[in-house]
């Protein structure tokens, strides 16, 4: 029986899907860019309950700590500021929600990260999907051709780019900074295994914000993105953030892991290396094809097989990886997250045997 409450339901609501996570539970987990590593806190949970991080007050709704902690580490001056989110997520949809007028359209290459095109359409924004190149290669002919077609209020641009793991040219993307009148979001999600950033660049333009994750670098589950940029386009974005998004433990565990980080920046130089030895790796594999990787995750395709049946295939061993064979661009792909070195040994020999 239908609900009477669904009358008054959005009209595309039919045509709306669920983000589906795929359980897990039991499998080598290799589908989500996660740090495969233990974390080292060193504190105690017992901290969370006196003091500014008191559970049963609310938050710092400006996390006024964290904020002196990033201003410190990337040099952000005075006429720029940090907004957090929870997860870098919820800042891409904050940014949708203050540039949300009836004319506007948002921009991205494509394949790129799929939320910038599923918030940006839920919010009711136009969307636009420029083909990048065979290779992954940013088109920026294309690009400043759609930029002059349809003047975008935001271009998302990752750097990495999910999920193809290529860096595209920093010369090209300060070229469409320079072309675009709207806002250019420089997503950074995978910056810490690229080792390269236009943090410095807000400096020059004042349409460019970067946005950032804890997420790749072992903080998937505490939810903390933030997004640098000019003061009255930060504060702008920020009008539209619910108070005390980020909660008090998410707070306390970021604040330490930008105090205590010398091991997470081990782990990295671990994950660079393991990636590099698992490309390598799946470079010997006949049936075949990798594509170089920037990030803490290697695009793969499958030549003369179905990407589906090697995915089920490693299923059925409890090797969970990203089936996005089926994406526009990516037929008969697959992604492989990076994971330790008894994980990634055992996905190379599973996916040998699927190939056989
Ligand atoms: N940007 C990119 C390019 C991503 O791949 C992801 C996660 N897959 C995100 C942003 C979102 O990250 P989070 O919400 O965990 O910060």
């Amino acid at each position: 029986m239908s609900n009477k409450v669904n009358n008054f339901l959005r009209d595309d609501i039919d045509s709306l899907k669920e983000y589906k996570i795929v359980d897990s539970k039991g499998m080598i987990k290799l589908d989500a860019m996660e740090n495969p590593f233990d974390l080292d806190l060193n504190f105690e949970i017992t901290g969370l309950s006196s003091g500014s991080s008191n559970l049963n007050r609310y938050p710092d709704a400006n996390c006024e700590s964290l904020r002196k902690k990033l201003r410190a580490k990337y040099k952000i001056g005075k006429d720029h500021n940090i907004i957090f989110g929870n997860g870098s997520d919820e800042l891409i949809q904050l940014i949708c929600l203050a540039f949300l007028k009836s004319k506007n359209t948002v921009l991205a290459p494509s394949p790129s990260f799929s939320m910038y095109e599923k918030i940006s359409r839920v919010l009711g924004l136009k969307f636009k999907n420029v083909s990048l190149k065979n290779d992954f290669s940013l088109d920026l002919s294309l690009m400043l051709k759609k930029i002059a077609e349809f003047n975008p209020a935001i271009i998302f641009l990752a750097y990495p780019n999910n999920p193809t793991g290529n860096l595209w040219s920093k010369k090209d993307i300060l070229e469409i900074i320079n072309k675009s009148n709207g806002v250019v979001v420089i997503d950074e999600a995978y910056g810490a295994f690229s080792g390269q950033s236009f943090v410095t660049e807000i400096n020059k333009y004042e349409n460019l914000v970067i946005m950032k994750t804890l997420s790749k670098i072992g903080f998937a589950g505490i939810r903390l993105g933030y997004l640098f940029g000019e003061n009255s386009l930060i504060n702008n974005i920020n009008k539209l953030r619910l108070p005390f998004n980020i909660n008090s433990v998410s707070q306390k565990i970021s604040d330490l892991s930008f105090e205590n980080n010398e091991y997470i920046d081990e782990q990295i130089k671990d994950l660079i290396k393991l990636k590099d030895k698992l490309t390598n790796q799946m470079k010997d594999i006949s049936k075949v094809k990798v594509y170089e990787s920037k990030t803490n995750f290697v695009l793969f395709k499958i030549l003369d097989k179905s990407a589906n049946d090697v995915f089920n295939y490693l299923i059925s061993c409890n090797i969970l990886i990203k089936n996005i064979s089926s994406s526009p661009g990516l037929e008969n792909c697959l992604r492989v997250t990076v994971g330790s070195e008894q994980e990634n040994n055992l996905f190379i020999q599973s996916l040998k045997k699927s190939l056989i």
